[in-house]
């Protein structure tokens, strides 16, 4: 459900209806010859070369899903991908399976200053194969926070059963998920840490970006700090943003408690805290 994409056809950036236009008008000859400007993922257009009431973009292909932390990803995207991923994991699960925690794919987001540069210098093609993607369903590699908390709240699946991969350790749903007001401290372990937690928003040092704080509730865990324009912009997390100055909310993070400098803080699984955190509230 993407507004806007690239195409490989006028190599720049166009919008849905844009492109149905041309589709009409034969300006553009393939449906399916986009990628998501952000994740880079495959891309077709609906209602090609036909009237409809509306137009958008979406995933060319069932396994490729937008990343953890696309900009681009509409509410509907990140609810099919749960969707699909929760439905890949219960198979998995009953068929005695493993689930890979995947990490999202790093992208290479190009800064602004120097993005038409680069560009130009990397070439975007177009393939029309997907097979190079086979690989990656088989291995049953999963990537969404909500989908494992969907998971380990489903009541039809056990819990302790260890068919989940993280970092080469295979462990049950009740090792992955922490509860952060358990006592004792989890180290240099990848876990999901998850409790109440006050949320509140303050300047960074140099005033250059407001930062998202959680506090847990009750926990000796740290706090989890995360930029909070990045919290906004994306349709998986943008309710946390909402949450702040509520008084308690429940909120999930993936990632393991290190200790540098002789303090203990979070890192996160992904390489940016946004792309980890989770809260099912509103
Ligand atoms: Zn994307």
């Amino acid at each position: 459900m993407t507004e806007r994409a690239y195409s490989y056809e006028l190599s720049r950036e166009l919008s849905a209806v844009e492109a149905h236009h041309f589709s009409m008008t034969g300006k553009l000859q393939k449906k399916d010859a986009f990628e998501c400007n952000d994740c880079r993922i495959p891309l077709s257009c609906t209602k090609w070369g036909e009237d409809g009431q509306r137009y958008y973009f979406y995933p060319s292909t069932k396994v490729e899903h937008h990343m953890e932390g696309c900009t681009y990803a509409s509410d509907r995207d990140i609810t099919d991908k749960i969707k699909k991923e929760i439905e890949e994991a219960i198979t998995i699960i009953t068929q005695t399976g493993i689930i890979v925690v995947a990490k999202s794919k790093k992208y290479a987001k190009t800064n602004k200053e120097n993005s038409e540069e680069s560009e130009s210098k990397e070439k975007r093609t177009y393939q029309t194969s997907n097979s190079g993607f086979k690989n990656q369903a088989q291995n049953k590699k999963l990537t969404a926070l909500a989908t494992f908390v969907e998971l380990y709240n489903n009541q039809e699946i056990n819990n302790e059963k260890k068919n989940i991969k993280v970092e080469g350790e295979t462990i049950s749903l009740d090792d992955y998920f922490v509860d952060v007001t358990d006592g004792h401290l989890i180290e240099n372990q990848n876990r999901i840490f998850f409790g109440e937690a006050e949320l509140s928003a303050f300047m960074s040092q140099k005033g250059k970006s407001e930062i998202l704080a959680i506090n847990f509730v009750d926990s000796d865990y740290p706090p989890i700090y995360s930029n909070l324009e990045q919290v906004k912009k994306r349709s998986n997390t943008r309710n946390i943003a909402h949450l702040i100055g509520k008084e308690s909310v429940l909120i999930y993070f993936r990632g393991s408690l290190v200790e540098k400098d002789g303090k203990k803080k979070f890192e996160p699984f992904n390489d940016a805290f946004y792309k980890d955190l989770y809260s099912p509230e509103n």
